[in-house]
């Protein structure tokens, strides 16, 4: 390994781009109303969405503030978390690693650049349009870059059984996603929200810490891919019910649920999305337990329908997962308003 540059560590980068006192009262506020749906406080569906990869700032911006007056149009309804992913795990290594190891996708890695760049993004987020967003946390020791601009975190499905992203997760006070891993196997799962919800010490960033444990970490439903090679999805009302009684007497608390719409629960087929979230929503009036169970959806949005390589350059078309492109997004998330009871 060559040791190539010294990397300013969070605190000197949040010195650089501090949050304004209006991004970080955004920030409580939003906290606040996400963390009141997955308590059951509030009956609101939760509603992340967003590219799979935030691959350049103004699209994503501008994506993002189209999300805004849509947001106001659906407020008694729906709660929506935007997805600004600036790091992507890449299942064979190759590939796109994220604004964080390429600000440009056409240009080599430059990770100074990235770690400012997707400070910068988060920030442009919330200072313009009120909105303090998701990201995963794909490297733990990443997170505090941008702690006080996030509101959701997840968990990746190649990164759930890792003990440091569960004792990590443990530590945050934002909520956290936890996917089931690639292979479906949902214990994994549940036993990464058991970890995330108690209570650590470890070391982190060469510190000795204490975590309290995250009584928000929750579950996300995103398919899987049998040891064959075929994508089967998990969202129907059968995995749900499932679901619900592996939450029972787990001993977990505030047991929720969040249905990834894409990756393989569509098999990246990007627009049946539409009909996997009005499942969801469908399957959630047949019993009251899986009304409960169920706090929202993840849906990979953008504001051109489908994906492309990196080299095309299309403005708001996914250079990673397809995408449901701004107008079938638009009308998805004003038909689910009108479906969520
Ligand atoms: C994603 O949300 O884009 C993603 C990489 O998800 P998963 O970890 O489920 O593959
Ligand atoms: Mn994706």
């Amino acid at each position: 390994m060559i040791f190539k540059r010294k990397l300013p560590i969070p605190k000197e980068i949040k010195e650089m781009y501090p949050i304004s006192p209006e991004g970080a009262a955004a920030k409580r506020s939003n906290d606040e109303s996400i963390r009141a749906v997955l308590s059951g406080e509030s009956n609101k569906l939760l509603v992340v969405i967003g590219p799979c990869s935030a691959d350049r700032e103004d699209a994503v911006i501008e994506y993002i503030s189209r999300l805004r007056p849509l947001q106001e149009r659906v407020a008694d309804k729906i709660l929506i978390v935007p997805r600004i992913y600036t790091n992507k795990p890449r299942t064979t290594g190759a590939g796109y690693k994220g604004m964080l190891h390429q600000p440009n996708p056409q240009a080599q890695s430059d990770m100074l650049r990235g770690l400012i760049s997707i400070r910068k993004l988060h920030m442009r987020a919330i200072n313009e349009t009120g909105f303090s967003c998701a990201d995963e946390m794909l490297y733990p020791e990443h997170h505090r870059f941008l702690d006080d601009v996030l509101s959701y975190v997840a968990v990746g499905a190649r990164s759930v059984e890792d003990q440091q992203h569960r004792m990590t997760a443990s530590g945050l006070d934002v909520p956290v996603g936890m996917k089931n891993p690639t292979g479906g196997d949902l214990s994994v799962m549940m036993n990464a929200l058991k970890a995330a919800q108690s209570a650590h010490m470890f070391i982190y960033r060469n510190w000795e810490v204490e975590s309290k444990g995250n009584p928000f970490a929750h579950a996300i439903l995103r398919g899987y891919m049998d040891s064959h090679g075929i994508t089967h999805p998990n969202y129907h009302y059968e995995d749900l019910v499932r679901l619900y009684e592996l939450y029972q007497g787990s001993g977990l608390v505030n047991p929720a649920v969040l249905v990834d719409t894409n990756h393989c629960n569509s098999g990246k087929r990007y627009d049946e999305q539409v009909r996997i979230a009005k499942e969801v929503l469908h399957s959630t009036r047949h019993s009251d337990e899986i009304h409960r169970l169920v706090k929202g959806l993840m849906i990979e949005s953008y504001l051109v329908d489908g994906c492309q390589k990196p080299e095309e350059g299309v403005y708001g078309k996914s250079i990673t997962d397809p995408c449901l492109g701004w107008e079938k997004t638009e009308r998805l998330i004003l038909d689910l308003a009108d479906l969520w009871v």
